[in-house]
């Protein structure tokens, strides 16, 4: 007989998902009401706001996707981008290479701009790719590359891409709730998000937002969304703001709740204070790694806070290490993706498990580790560096 499935308890320092609060896992085990019961919709109408908070945005068209932030991608794509168009897309990692394959599948013609893995997106080169086609409707482009831990100038992208009388998707899963996002000062376009990454709800939602431009080239579409589920113009009717919403799909009810809570944990805490909240955590583990003798593989100014990506050691085994924090230490960190692999590991800073408690865990578990692989760090230097960081502030 198969019987019930009971994880253990992990810390989750990966690229996501992150830990997840008990808040919001209590959240998630209420009732399960109809997703047409009024105390729903009002729900939903929550959860629109807290989004355009969480967003820094008054887009009438905010709201979660129920689907993971790979459906957010999709979603701003065939929305947006109809067959023929040309797309600027912006690699430098995982994520613009399947922003890429959504232009393709839309039809369109995708004008690649590429940046090594490890370094932000180049504004020059964007620049110089609207000069040579200067029929680019769309520019898509990655704000925090989970894949090599790097942060872009998004404001400067979105600029970019208004000078030029283009539109913006801007992939925002790892950086919101991290990092500064501000979508209406910035003029994005089409934005989205996921909710296992700062957010630190479970897996499986994605946040969007659409600006007013965006709404405008939604609806003046010659030919349908190809994705019938991901049609905004059928999934406004859905969870647009006025009078009777239209039964599109069953929403996920329960992962709603969990959603609300942790936007609800958001709004308590204040966006600011979790930007700090990141960057204090982040300083330390960067003290704490470098005082052991590790080296980081992204440049200060670029790394991202809820993202580490630390240099290997030579000589030392990254599936051993990886393995010895998850059986021995009951935590999980990421290996490097790509070009990357084996080269790298991606130490997560995310949401609710940004915290001093798992900074210091997290060093001496890789200290202890480290030593027994033999590996040749500074014992006993990690954890002093990182306390004298969080007694400093
Ligand atoms: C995790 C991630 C995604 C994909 O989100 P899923 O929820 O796994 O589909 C997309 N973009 C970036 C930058 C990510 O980190």
């Amino acid at each position: 007989m198969t019987t019930s499935f009971f994880p253990p308890q992990r810390t989750l320092m990966g690229p996501g998902p992150s830990d997840v609060s008990p808040r919001v896992l209590g959240a998630l085990s209420r009732p399960t009401i109809g997703h047409l019961d009024p105390l729903f919709v009002q729900l939903m109408d929550e959860i629109k706001g807290l989004l355009q908070y969480a967003f820094q945005t008054n887009n009438e068209l905010t709201l979660p996707i129920s689907a993971p932030g790979s459906a957010g991608m999709e979603a701003c794509f065939v929305n947006l981008v109809s067959p023929g168009d040309t797309v600027i897309v912006c690699q430098n990692g995982v994520f613009g290479g399947r922003m890429k394959e959504n232009v393709e599948r839309c039809g369109a013609r995708a004008v690649m701009v590429e940046d090594a893995w490890g370094e932000p997106v180049s504004l020059d080169k964007v620049a110089a790719a609207f000069a040579d086609h200067p029929e680019a409707n769309t520019l898509a482009f990655v704000h925090a590359e989970t894949s090599t831990g790097v942060r872009s100038d998004a404001e400067a992208l979105c600029a970019l891409a208004r000078d030029n009388n283009a539109l913006s998707i801007v992939d925002t899963v790892t950086s919101l709730a991290g990092i500064e996002l501000k979508v209406d000062d910035w003029g994005a376009d089409a934005v989205y998000s996921g909710t296992q990454k700062c957010l630190s709800c479970i897996p499986g939602i994605s946040p969007v937002t659409f600006s007013q431009r965006a709404v405008e080239r939604i609806q003046s579409r010659e030919q349908k969304v190809q994705s019938w589920f991901l049609d905004m113009q059928l999934v406004m009717g859905y969870w647009g703001g006025s009078a009777k919403r239209a039964y599109h799909h069953t929403a996920p009810v329960n992962d709603l709740y969990a959603l609300h809570e942790s936007l609800v944990m958001l709004q308590e805490e204040g966006l600011e204070n979790a930007f700090v909240r990141h960057q204090r955590n982040h300083h330390a583990l960067v003290a704490g790694l470098e005082a052991m003798g590790l080296s980081m593989a992204v440049a200060a100014e670029h790394r991202l806070p809820q993202l580490n990506a630390v240099n290997i050691p030579d000589g030392v085994d990254d599936a051993n290490v990886r393995s010895a924090l998850l059986n021995d230490f009951n935590l999980e960190i990421g290996a490097g993706l790509g070009g990357l692999a084996g080269k790298t590991w991606r130490i997560g800073l995310m949401g609710f498990a940004s915290s001093e408690h798992n900074v210091l865990g997290c060093l001496t578990a890789l200290e202890a580790v480290l030593t027994r692989e033999g590996a040749s760090i500074n014992a006993s230097a990690a954890l002093p560096a990182a306390q004298a960081h969080f007694s400093g502030q």
